[in-house]
C-alpha cells in the first residue's frame, strides 16, 4: 500500500454527479470513508479507538503508558461538491508516513497518532469541526445532540443510526491528554505556496472566523396580483444582505459571503415568506469581523444570530518554528480556513500545520487540486517532521 493505493480506495467514495464529493458526518457515504480509515490503520498494525466525541484514533505505542504521543492526521468528511484533498490528503498522508517509519524500521521514542477528526466542515449541521469542538468542550454535547440537518434529523439521531454512543457524548480529557502535539497536513486553500515557489508550507497563524444566520421575514403573496408597493418581500433584504456584506467586507479587509440561503416556500409565481441566509466572515482580526457585522447592523438589517464563532489561532509558535526549521525554512503562512488543529491548539495542545500547494488556490470545490508530486513532498515533509518530534 502506498500513498498512490490509498489515495486511489478513495476516489469513488461519496462522489457527486458533477465531480466533487459530497461526504457528510454521519451518512452512510460517510461510515464507509470510516470504516476504511479503521482498516487501513489496522492494517499498519495501528490499534484503533473512538472518543467520547466521534473522532477516531490509530495509535503506534500507547499513549497511556507512553504517551503523550504525537498525533498527525486530519478529517475525510467534505463540504457540498467539494474537493478531493481538503482533509483526506492529511489523513491518507498521515498513514503513508506511519507506514515509511514501519518500513524503515523506525523505533518511536513517543507514541504516533493518527486522527480522524468527525464532521469538521459541518457541512449537514452547520458547526464546523464538531468533532474537534465536542472533543475538547467548545462544543456543548446537549447543543451539539440537538442541532438538526436540513431534513429535521437531529445529530444526535444520525450519530446514533451510525452506532456512535450519543449519551456519552461530550469532552473527552482522556483522549486529549494523548495528544502531546498535533500536526495537519492541508492542501493549502489559497495560492501562498505559488506565489512562493515551494510545494509545502508552515501553517502560522488561522483568522478568526464565524457563521451567524439571518432571519428574513416576509408576507406569501401572488406574484402576479400584488402590487409592488403591498408587497413584504425579503428576496429584497436577502439582495440588500448580499451586497452590504460585500461592501463591509472592502472596507474593513475582510472576507464575507452570503453562500447559503432558504427560500420558503420556494415558488416561482409566489413572493417568499421567508428567507433564512447564512454568512460567513473572517479577517486577519476579531476588529475587522466585528466591523463587517456593525456595518450590517447599520443596514437596518436583523441582527445576525451567530452559530458559531472561532477567535483567532496563533498555533504553537515554538512547534512551527521548529517545523519550518527542520524543513529548511519553509514559508510560515496564515489562513482563513478553519481546522480541528485550530481547536486544538485552543485548548491547548502544542499544534502546527503543514501546507501542500494548491496551483488553482480552489478550495471546497471540485476543481481544488494538488500535484502528485506536491503530495508525495508533503508526506516527504511529514515524515522528517514525524521522525523529528517522535524520536529518541
Ligand atoms: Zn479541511
Amino acid at each position: 500500500m502506498s500513498f498512490d493505493a490509498r489515495w486511489a480506495d478513495l476516489l469513488d467514495v461519496g462522489r457527486a454527479p458533477g465531480g466533487g464529493y459530497r461526504r457528510f458526518a454521519w451518512t452512510s457515504v460517510d461510515s464507509t470513508l470510516r470504516e476504511w480509515f479503521v482498516a487501513s490503520a489496522q492494517e499498519l498494525g495501528l490499534d484503533v479507538t473512538g472518543d467520547r466525541a466521534g473522532n477516531l484514533w490509530a495509535w503506534w505505542g500507547s499513549p497511556d503508558a507512553d504517551g503523550p504521543g504525537v498525533v498527525v492526521g486530519s478529517h475525510l468528511d467534505s463540504v457540498p461538491d467539494g474537493g478531493a484533498y481538503d482533509g483526506p490528503l492529511g489523513v491518507v498522508s498521515a498513514l503513508a508516513v506511519v507506514e515509511r517509519l514501519r518500513r524503515d524500521g523506525f523505533r518511536p521514542a513517543r507514541p504516533i497518532g493518527v486522527a480522524c477528526f468527525a464532521d469538521e466542515e459541518g457541512a449537514r449541521f452547520g458547526v464546523a469541526c464538531a468533532g474537534s469542538r465536542l472533543l475538547t468542550g467548545a462544543l456543548d454535547p446537549d447543543r451539539a445532540r440537538a442541532l438538526r440537518d436540513a431534513d429535521g434529523t437531529t445529530m444526535a439521531s444520525a450519530m446514533a443510526a451510525a452506532g456512535l454512543d450519543v449519551q456519552h457524548l461530550g469532552p473527552d480529557q482522556q483522549a486529549l491528554r494523548r495528544v502531546g502535539c498535533f500536526v495537519e497536513l492541508h492542501v493549502e486553500q489559497g495560492r501562498g505556496l505559488v506565489h512562493e515557489g515551494t510545494a509545502v508550507g508552515v501553517g502560522g497563524a488561522i483568522w478568526p472566523h464565524g457563521r451567524w444566520r439571518l432571519d428574513l421575514p416576509g408576507r406569501a403573496d401572488h406574484a402576479g396580483t400584488t402590487a409592488l408597493a403591498d408587497r413584504l418581500d425579503p428576496m429584497l433584504d436577502l439582495a440588500r444582505l448580499v451586497l452590504a456584506a460585500r461592501d463591509a467586507a472592502g472596507r474593513h479587509g475582510a472576507l464575507a459571503t452570503v453562500g447559503k440561503v432558504r427560500v420558503q416556500p420556494g415558488s416561482v409565481n409566489g413572493i417568499a415568506s421567508a428567507v433564512t441566509a447564512w454568512l460567513d466572515a473572517r479577517a486577519p482580526s476579531e476588529a475587522a469581523v466585528r466591523a463587517v457585522l456593525a456595518d450590517l447592523a447599520l443596514d437596518g438589517l436583523p441582527s445576525p444570530v451567530e452559530e458559531s464563532w472561532t477567535p483567532p489561532t496563533v498555533l504553537d509558535s515554538a512547534l512551527t518554528g521548529s517545523v519550518a526549521a527542520l524543513l529548511g525554512g519553509a514559508p510560515v503562512l496564515a489562513t482563513g480556513a478553519g481546522h480541528d488543529a485550530g481547536v486544538l491548539a485552543a485548548a491547548g495542545v502544542p499544534t502546527s500545520m503543514l501546507f501542500v500547494r494548491n496551483p488553482t488556490g480552489v478550495s471546497h470545490s471540485p476543481h481544488e487540486q494538488a500535484d502528485r508530486d506536491d503530495c508525495l513532498a508533503g508526506v516527504d515533509a511529514l515524515t522528517r517532521v514525524v521522525e523529528h518530534l517522535a524520536g529518541p
